[in-house]
């Protein structure tokens, strides 16, 4: 049975009532030809819908993992995980979730348009709601003055924002990132990061966000999750509702953000003293 509200744990910040994601004891140990490589380990969190997570913590340890088990491109070893109360593999049947990659990912002989509707012709869309729901999603993210360009013409951040319209384009109320903005330089950052901002509050969506930055992480989310290095676990669960959901860019600078970016950076640090 899928995990209801009395699953839910008393230490952490408040459960939801149906949970979007919901993962208890999980694990994933990928077999290599060098032995086993233990990618995550007894994870447990439950993420409300509505909710912005994101997830910080060293390289390689198992960040990808754990979106890539959520989207049912990976198979855990071990524990549950439920998307909108059903398995991964019924959830991505369903579509239920939009995948943003690392690199945008577009194809270069296809215009901006194009790339953006490319799921929806795969899955049958016809012609008609491709173009309105292409036209829709550019408007979104400020890209409909270029629908027509080829994705070499834009910037590294517009490429980034065409990605994030082809995520949204099935609609799904839950949208994975797996450190979209890692690659851009910090200005245009910031920018993204604004706009991610009020994407989300304007459209209500659940989002799960992979960074190695603690700013980023504290400024956009709701609740900010601290793994430790190999094997992935959870370190600390960060709280970050108490900077409302309207955040211009200098609150960053608020003694309130400071605290929270403080206690991110002090559990990265406890995990690295695990580690030696
Ligand atoms: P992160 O995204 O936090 O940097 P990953 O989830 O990509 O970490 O990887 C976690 C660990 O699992 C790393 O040590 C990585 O080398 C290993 N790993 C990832 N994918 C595979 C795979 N397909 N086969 C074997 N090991 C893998
Ligand atoms: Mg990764």
């Amino acid at each position: 049975m899928p995990p209801t509200d009395a699953d839910a744990t008393e230490d952490r910040a408040p459960e939801p009532a149906r949970a979007v994601v919901s993962v208890s004891d999980l694990s994933l140990t990928y077999e290599t030809a060098d032995g086993p490589v233990y990618a995550l380990s007894g994870v447990d969190l439950a993420i409300a819908a509505g909710e912005f997570v994101s997830f910080i913590g060293p390289s390689g340890c198992g960040k990808t993992t754990l979106l890539r088990c959520v989207a049912d491109l990976e198979q855990p070893t071990g524990g549950e995980l439920w998307v909108n109360g059903v398995s991964a593999e019924a959830a991505r049947l369903r579509r239920d979730y939009g995948f943003v990659f690392q690199a945008p990912a577009l194809y270069p002989w296809r215009t901006i348009e194009r790339n953006v509707a490319l799921p929806l012709e795969i899955f049958g869309v016809p012609k008609a709601e491709r173009r309105e729901r292409v036209r829709r999603y550019l408007d979104l993210v400020h890209l409909g003055g270029f629908a027509k360009k080829f994705p070499w013409q834009l910037s590294g951040g517009m490429q980034s924002r065409a990605s994030i319209a082809r995520a949204l384009c099935f609609d799904p109320q839950l949208l994975l990132m797996d450190e979209p903005f890692g690659a851009l330089d910090e200005i245009v950052r910031d920018h993204l990061n604004e706009q991610l901002l009020s994407l989300w509050r304007e459209t209500g969506k659940t989002v799960l966000f992979v960074t190695h930055s603690i700013p980023e992480a504290v400024y956009l989310s709701s609740r900010v999750v601290v793994m430790s290095p190999r094997p992935g676990r959870i370190i600390d669960v960060v709280d970050c509702s108490r900077l409302g959901r309207q955040r211009p860019l200098e609150i960053r600078e608020s003694p309130e953000f400071l605290a929270i970016a403080h206690r991110v950076r002090e559990g990265l640090r406890a995990g690295h003293a695990y580690d030696e």
